[in-house]
């Protein structure tokens, strides 16, 4: 993890699917910047008490909450349980840094996508981040900051993820919903719309090496992405430095698509 300074010393933040891939770089960067990370996740508990692990051998504080985002109730539940580790670690319940990570959407053709499909990415992608943000929201503190991953997919044009980038469109869109809510208190939300970052939700994809030349041929940067990159734009919106920016939706992408 690259280590930039303790900037983030005495704050909380929630992660959502920090268990792995992108969520889980940007949970260890959060920590190794000396925050107290909630390290979220859906199914896999061995893949976040790993990034628990990976943060304290860091030397950074974490633990584990799990709720699977498609259900109110279970975010519900989970806040509960969060406000209590909280509370046990910092005598408070507030949050200053939520980063809705969290997402799932295959690569379908618009005639492949069935009900099931189209509602399991809108479920994910959408309804769950509304309503983690919905709990979150109250509990920040003045000065906080929310991160949106979504995706290059919003600007539309791939027609093999369709339905994902239509709901990648509707976080942009909250985004700037949320920012206009927020202002009056001090806290920034902005978006990230990553390019192709080497994770498991596009394993398949990268079994593939003509299509993953093809995309790395219209990136500025010539390479494809590691989460890594996508920790490290997080970190600069978190910074000090970066507490003017509002309601963007600012795409770390090498360059993709210019
Ligand atoms: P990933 O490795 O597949 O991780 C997805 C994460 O989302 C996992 O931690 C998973 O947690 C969590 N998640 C999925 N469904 C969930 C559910 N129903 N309830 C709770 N958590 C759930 O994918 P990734 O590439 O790191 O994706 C992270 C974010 O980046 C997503 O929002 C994705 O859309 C976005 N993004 C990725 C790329 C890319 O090229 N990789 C590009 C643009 C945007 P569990 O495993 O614990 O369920």
């Amino acid at each position: 993890m690259t280590m930039r300074r303790a900037s983030l010393s005495g704050k909380t933040a929630l992660v959502t699917g920090a268990g792995r891939g992108i969520g889980r770089a940007i949970a260890r960067q959060i920590a190794s910047e000396g925050a107290l990370v909630a390290v979220h996740y859906g199914a896999s508990v061995q893949a976040a008490l790993e990034t628990v692990r990976l943060i304290e051998e860091d030397g950074g504080e974490a633990f584990t909450v799990q709720a699977d985002v498609r259900s109110v109730a279970e975010i519900a539940a989970m806040f509960e349980v969060l406000d209590k580790a909280f509370a046990t670690r910092t005598g408070g319940r507030d949050i200053d840094i939520l980063v809705n990570n969290a997402g799932a959407g295959a690569s379908l053709s618009i005639a492949q996508t069935d009900e099931e499909a189209f509602d399991r990415v809108f479920s994910i992608n959408v309804k769950g981040l509304f309503f983690v943000s919905q709990q979150a929201l109250p509990r920040m503190r003045p000065g906080g900051r929310v991160i949106n991953i979504s995706s290059l997919t919003a600007r539309g044009q791939m027609m093999d993820r369709a339905a994902y980038g239509a709901s990648k469109l509707a976080v942009n869109s909250l985004t700037q919903s949320f920012a206009q809510l927020l202002g009056p208190q001090n806290i920034t939300v902005n978006a990230i719309m990553p390019g192709l970052i080497e994770t498991d939700l596009v394993a398949e994809l990268m079994k593939n090496p003509a299509v993953v030349d093809a995309i790395v041929k219209q990136t500025a940067l010539g390479r494809t992405g590691k989460p890594t990159d996508i920790a490290s734009a997080v970190s600069l919106l978190l910074s000090d430095e970066a507490g003017w920016i509002t309601g963007q939706c600012i795409e770390v992408t090498g360059g993709a698509r210019l």
